[in-house]
C-alpha cells in the first residue's frame, strides 16, 4: 500500500521572517531546526545534518578503512537517507568503505514488492550494488503464506525474527564486515522506554549501544543514533514522496512509547537525547542473570537456547503448529507493531521496515 507523505512531514518554514541564520549570519533563516529549534538557512541545515553524522561516525570509530558495509535498505525514508548520506560522506571524507545495499523481501504482495522498487532505484542513483534475500528462499515461506497459516495475530513476531536472521545471512553472502541500519534517535529513545516498561533488562542494557552484535556473526551499527526523525524527513534527498505501509500491520494499536516521545519532543526537543543518555547511563547489577549466548543446534545461528527462535518458529509452521514458539518473546513484535501502527496514524509517516535489533 502506498500513500503520499503527510503535510506534517514537509519542511516547516521558519516564522522568523527576515531573521538571519544563526550559523552563517548571512542568509535568511528558512526553518527552525527540529533538534535545537535554531533558526537556520537551508544550506546550513544540510551541512550540520551531514556533519553531525560524520562526527558520530568518527567519535565512535564506527568503521575502518577497507571494510565492506551492508546498508539495511527497506525503501523507507531512514534507510534511503542513510544510503545517500553514507555514500556521500564516504567520498567526502575518504572512509575507504565498500558500500552495499541489502534488502529483505518478506514476500508481502502489494507492499514489499513496491518498496523494493525504491531500493532498486537507489541502486542506480547511488551506484551501490544491491543484494536482496527473501524469506521464501531462506525459510521456504513468504509472509503471505505465514499470514494464511497463522492469521493476523502473531505475524509480526515471525516477521521480526526472520528479518533479523535474513539480514545476517544476506550480509554473510556479501562478505560484509558490518551492517548499518537507519535506526534514528526517536527509535532508540522509544526502545529505551519500552524496555523499561517491560522490565527487559537484557535489552535495556544494550539498546543504546551504537554498535551491537560484536560477539555475533556480523556487528550492526546505527550512524543515525543521534539524528532526529523530523530532520531525516526534511533532509532533501529522500526524494520519493511515497511511503509504504505493510498490509499486515495492525491499525488499532498505537505505540504508547512512540506517542509519548512525540509529546515530550513537542514540549522539549532535547528530551529525545536525554532519554538516550539515561539509557546509556543504566548500570546493570552484576547479580542480574544475563542469558548466555551459544549457537543453534540446527542452523548455527547465535542463540541462548538449544534452537534459535527462527528454527522454533519454522518448526511450528512446518508441523502445522504455528503457535509453537509464540511465547513471551518480544523479538520483532512490539517494536514493529508500534512503529508500523504509528505510520498509519501519525502525520510524521514513513516509518517502515526498519530492522529490529
Ligand atoms: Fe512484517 Fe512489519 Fe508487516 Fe509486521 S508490519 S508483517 S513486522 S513488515
Ligand atoms: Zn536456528
Amino acid at each position: 500500500m502506498v500513500s503520499s507523505v503527510a503535510d506534517g512531514a514537509k519542511l516547516q518554514p521558519s516564522r522568523a521572517g527576515s531573521r538571519l541564520c544563526v550559523r552563517c549570519g548571512e542568509r535568511k533563516a528558512a526553518l527552525k531546526r527540529p533538534k535545537t529549534l535554531d533558526q537556520i538557512c537551508r544550506e546550513c541545515f544540510y551541512i550540520v545534518f551531514e556533519d553531525e553524522i560524520h562526527q558520530t561516525i568518527v567519535d565512535n570509530s564506527l568503521f575502518k578503512a577497507g571494510e565492506r558495509v551492508a546498508i539495511g535498505a527497506s525503501g523507507g525514508k531512514d534507510s534511503t537517507v542513510l544510503a545517500y548520506v553514507l555514500s556521500k560522506l564516504n567520498r567526502r571524507h575518504n572512509y575507504g568503505l565498500d558500500l552495499f545495499l541489502l534488502s529483505v523481501d518478506e514476500g508481502i504482495t502489494g507492499y514489499r514488492d513496491d518498496s523494493l522498487e525504491t531500493v532498486k532505484r537507489n541502486e542506480i542513483q547511488y551506484g551501490l550494488p544491491l543484494k536482496i534475500v527473501s524469506y521464501k528462499d531462506l525459510y521456504g515461506w513468504t509472509m503471505d503464506d505465514i499470514v494464511k497459516a497463522i492469521g493476523l495475530k502473531n505475524n509480526c513476531t515471525f516477521c521480526g525474527v526472520f528479518r533479523r536472521q535474513a539480514l545476517d545471512r544476506g550480509a554473510a553472502l556479501l562478505k560484509a564486515d558490518k551492517i548499518v541500519t537507519g535506526h534514528n534517535a526517536d527509535d532508540i529513545a522509544e526502545t529505551v522506554l519500552l524496555n523499561i516498561l517491560r522490565g527487559d533488562i537484557a535489552r535495556l542494557s544494550r539498546c543504546t549501544f551504537i554498535t551491537t552484535g560484536e560477539d555475533g556473526p556480523i556487528p550492526r551499527c546505527k550512524p543515525f543514533k543521534y539524528t532526529y526523525e523530523k530532520e531525516i524527513v526534511i533532509y532533501p534527498f529522500y526524494e520519493t514522496s511515497h511511503i509504504f505501509i505493510c498490509i499486515y500491520s495492525p491499525n488499532a494499536y498505537r505505540g504508547f512509547a512512540r506517542e509519548f516521545i512525540k509529546d515530550l519532543e513537542r514540549m522539549r526537543p532535547r528530551a529525545i537525547l536525554d532519554i538516550i543518555k539515561s539509557g546509556e547511563n543504566f548500570r546493570i547489577s552484576t547479580t542480574t542473570k544475563m542469558p548466555e549466548q551459544g549457537t543453534c543446534e540446527r542452523c548455527g545461528y547465535i542463540s541462548s537456547q538449544r534452537l534459535c527462535k527462527a528454527c522454533v518458529l519454522l518448526d511450528g509452521l512446518n508441523r502445522g503448529l504455528p503457535k509453537l514458539g509464540i511465547g513471551r518473546t518480544k523479538a520483532g513484535d512490539g517494536k514493529d507493531r508500534a512503529k508500523h501502527s504509528e505510520r498509519n496514524t501519525s502525520s510524521l509517516q514513513g516509518k517502515h521496515g526498519n530492522f529490529d535489533f
